[in-house]
């Protein structure tokens, strides 16, 4: 709900008018309107008075908006990619795709400020096909080079509406000769949630009959609704990394992680913990029954050049480290790849 009102004469002019109160009926539904999508920007079920600084944040919000249609259109967005370190086999096989946006007068806007933006006026599923088509030129040799590995890309609740991007991402990754079951889909364990079941359902199902795989992520940050969850049958549970930063700089906060460890392991699908920054929250996570780890202290997201020569140094790394196991010391791993 948006409330907007006049605080004295109802707009009706009376002798003592102190301007405030000169909005006629349209103007004043305009700006309970304005108050009403700030109340669904911040998350919906709630209400708020217009404020005058309400204009300003949406006319920001709307240039942000027309400048990300021509970035878009002008193919001025770029991806990124953050390995992911598969713990049993002792090297990375996976690279989640993020996309960055250099803004020609505002420099770099993460994601957080522009994802929203994209869903709400429908450019989402555009993008994400263009970014399917970015990760098969720029990806495809890897992919097909190394069929155990694997590209992540992450999807919203908004792309459940337009099902048939599944059909575009299974043409293009065709065309370029890469598997489908390279191709995870994460989507987030809120917007499951919050996704009306149905719709999502079918989206996931349809999903899987394309042969993508299925990840849930920031696994222990939404509503946790656990019998629902168990139905779409995930093929990866990312856990949030407020969870490792409250389990390593927190007293007993090891004690909520194991709890919500015990629960994706219920799963049955492999898991992996995200936001992995120092060898103490590898040493967190070593003897645990975790699969693969993400993170910082591997490497932050990267372009596709720096892609490249990380690819080249880890091939070479690999072959020199193979024949030790080192599955019992993950420290050691973590450290060698910080250098
Ligand atoms: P996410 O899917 O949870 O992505 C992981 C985010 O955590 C990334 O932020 C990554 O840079 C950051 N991160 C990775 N390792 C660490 C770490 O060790 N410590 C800390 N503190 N952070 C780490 P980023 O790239 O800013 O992305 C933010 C969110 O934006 C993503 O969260 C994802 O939900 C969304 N996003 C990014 N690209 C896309 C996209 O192409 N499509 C959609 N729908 N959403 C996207
Ligand atoms: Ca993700
Ligand atoms: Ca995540």
């Amino acid at each position: 709900i948006g409330i907007s009102y006049n605080d004295c004469c109802n707009g009706t002019k009376c002798p003592v008018c102190t301007g405030k109160c000169k909005d006629n009926l349209e103007m004043l539904l305009k700006k309970a309107e304005l108050a009403m999508n700030q109340v669904k920007l911040n998350g919906k079920n709630n209400f708020m008075f217009f404020d005058p600084s309400m204009n300003d944040a949406i006319q920001r919000t709307a240039s942000l908006q027309q400048d990300l249609k021509l970035a878009l259109k002008n193919e001025v967005l770029e991806v990124y990619y953050q390995p992911k370190f598969d713990l049993g086999k002792n090297r990375y096989d996976g690279m989640e795709a993020l996309i960055r946006w250099n803004h020609p007068r505002q420099g770099l806007v993460m994601p957080d400020i522009f994802i929203p933006i994209a869903e709400r006026t429908g450019m989402i599923v555009p993008m994400t096909q263009w970014l399917i088509e970015r990760l098969a030129e720029e990806m495809g040799d890897w992919l097909k080079a190394n069929p155990e590995c694997y590209l992540s890309i992450n999807i919203s609740a908004s792309h459940f509406e337009s099902p048939f991007f599944l059909k575009r991402a299974y043409q293009t990754l065709h065309r370029h000769g890469i598997a489908p079951s390279q191709l995870t889909l994460e989507i987030t364990e809120r917007e499951l949630i919050d996704g009306a079941s149905n719709t999502t359902r079918k989206v996931l199902q349809l999903a899987n009959q394309y042969g993508f795989k299925l990840a849930i992520d920031d696994f222990g940050t939404g509503y946790n609704n656990l019998a629902r969850l168990y139905e779409f049958g995930f093929e990866l549970i990312k856990i949030d990394r407020s969870l490792v930063r409250m389990a390593v700089d927190k007293a007993g906060g090891d004690r909520i992680f194991d709890a919500v460890l015990t629960v994706a392991n219920g799963y049955g699908a492999p898991v992996l913990v995200e936001g992995v920054e120092s060898p103490a929250d590898v040493a967190f996570v070593a003897h645990r029954d975790i699969h693969s780890l993400q993170g910082w202290l591997f490497s932050k997201p990267i372009s596709s050049a720096e892609f490249k020569k990380f690819h080249q140094h880890h091939t070479a790394h690999d072959a020199v480290r193979r024949p030790i196991n080192l599955a019992p010391t993950p420290l050691g791993v973590a450290t060698a790849f910080a250098k």
